[in-house]
């Protein structure tokens, strides 16, 4: 990615080569899209919530119907191997689907006390204008868990994307239009951070926002100051914790998974592993020896598992902390290195030990494919280990003691906590982080009742 004042610039993470380019927003493009959004609020609310679903179907049809082009773009643009690309949109469409099937009953008045005198009812209602500001990791997946049930609950979006997937960007504001969903209900602003903060800072009603916890702190300060709620998905450092009793041989690949995906560059993948001693070396050998089968390179190649990261940017931010842990003396068990025959943002899969806790790798979130891995005695000391930390987005245990699990499941500090590599995003759930990770939920029944300002009305019969 490169800015000029004029246009954003979409590079293959992959190869270098420039991909395309879209028109930055001006301060006053921000202004006219919130107008827009502004005036569309009213009639989009009037539909009701079966309208705006019906409205909403359209675009999931046409979405449904690009998927292919998608994956691919995602591939080009950031870099994602395309097997993964393509259950990224998958992952997506299955969150938007559910939403069409059970928003409205979610978002239906609901009585909460009736008696012979009088019937107490709960009714959601919009804010009105959302800003809604996204990363680029998951860039359809972000565009569902931020805009859509914001749109589902009556609220007009103003969307911006990050600058790394601009191309995604204009590839969601197409949608929008050749589904021929009404004008003005959904706004795409282009632009790097100070566009995000000049829109957090326009005429919203509720800002959402997924990105990093840096970020989102500046924003939530902003929301602060003009007395508007934020919902606020940001980084994670999730914890993965091996007791001895696990079945090593299944566990391996679901580690894999969720530290890997993506070249680990997602908020909820599993970032520190702590492994029981008396398994350590047995964890270490089998993940390295996983990881060392696995094809790292070009991501169009479809038997790639680990593509480049999504820039150079990101990839100097994780050789600095890597560099870090190595100096203070962390030893690199497998990778650790930029290969030099690719000519892109790669950084090998790496698996580190010896780390302690005045290293980088300690405490920040690595936002990359590196994982390190470090022994314990015994369950409190996994705990503490886990919880050691300024984040909470989830944590992965593995155990066959089922009591185990969730006596340490309602110890750690986080939102979601996954059993033997279960996958808990089910589009049922609600997603979002304890401490530094985030404040307010998306997805769900929940990120649907959060999407919207909540009143009782209590009538005399
Ligand atoms: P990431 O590391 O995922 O890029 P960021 O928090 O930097 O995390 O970016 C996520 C999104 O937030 C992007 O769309 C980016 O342009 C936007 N952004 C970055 N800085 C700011 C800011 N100060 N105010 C508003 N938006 C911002």
């Amino acid at each position: 990615m490169s800015v000029a004042l004029d246009k954003i610039d979409s590079k293959n993470p992959a190869n270098f080569e420039l991909l395309g380019s879209v028109i930055a927003s001006s301060p006053d493009d921000i202004k006219k899209a919130v107008l827009a959004a502004k005036s569309a609020q009213p009639s989009w609310q009037a539909l009701g919530v079966t309208g705006r679903i019906k409205e909403l179907q359209k675009l999931f049809t046409y979405l449904s119907q690009q998927h292919e082009q998608y994956a691919q773009l995602e591939t080009k643009e950031m870099g994602r191997p395309i097997q993964g690309s393509r259950s990224s949109i998958d992952w997506a469409l299955n969150q938007f689907k559910w939403n069409l099937e059970n928003a409205a009953v979610f978002l239906s008045p609901e009585t909460s006390f009736e008696d012979a005198t009088q019937v107490h009812k709960i009714h959601y209602e919009p804010y009105g204008v959302a800003g809604v500001i996204t990363p680029w990791n998951f860039p359809l997946s972000n565009f569902v868990m931020g805009a859509l049930q914001l749109l589902i609950a009556g609220n007009t979006v103003v969307y911006k994307i990050s600058e790394e997937v601009p191309l995604f960007g204009k590839a969601i504001d197409e949608a929008w239009q050749k589904a021929g969903l009404p004008q003005g209900v959904f706004n795409q602003v282009y632009g790097a951070g100070d566009i995000g903060e000049l829109l957090a800072r326009s005429d919203i009603n509720v800002l959402h926002f997924t990105g990093s916890s840096s970020t989102g702190k500046k924003l939530y300060m902003i929301a602060a100051e003009k007395f508007i709620p934020a919902i606020l998905e940001l980084g994670g450092s999730d914890a993965g914790i091996v007791f001895e009793d696990a079945d090593i041989d299944k566990i391996i690949e679901p580690i894999f998974w969720a530290k890997f995906i993506n070249a680990g560059q997602i908020c909820c993948g599993l970032k520190r592993l702590f492994v029981q001693e008396k398994r350590f070396d047995e964890v270490v050998g089998k993940l390295s020896k996983f990881i060392s089968e696995k094809k790292f390179g070009d991501p169009n190649d479809e038997n790639t598992t680990i593509g480049p990261m999504v820039s150079e940017k990101q990839r100097k931010l994780l050789v600095g902390q890597v560099e870090d842990a190595k100096d203070k003396g962390a030893k690199v068990v497998l990778g650790g290195t930029t290969p030099n025959t690719l000519n892109g943002a790669y950084f090998e899969p790496t698996l580190l030990t010896g780390i302690n806790p005045g290293m980088r790798a300690y405490y920040e979130e690595l936002f990359g494919p590196v994982l390190p891995i470090t022994p314990f005695h015994t369950e409190e000391e996994a705990i503490k280990l886990a919880n050691d930390t300024p984040y909470g987005l989830s944590a992965y245990i593995y155990t066959n003691d089922s009591k185990r699990f969730e006596r340490v499941a309602q110890k750690l500090e986080a939102g979601s906590i996954s059993h033997n590599g279960l996958d808990y995003s089910h589009p049922a759930n609600p997603f979002g982080g304890y401490k530094g990770s985030g404040i307010g939920k998306t997805c769900g029944k929940i990120g649907l009742q959060q999407a919207c300002r909540i009143k009782v009305i209590a009538l005399a019969k």
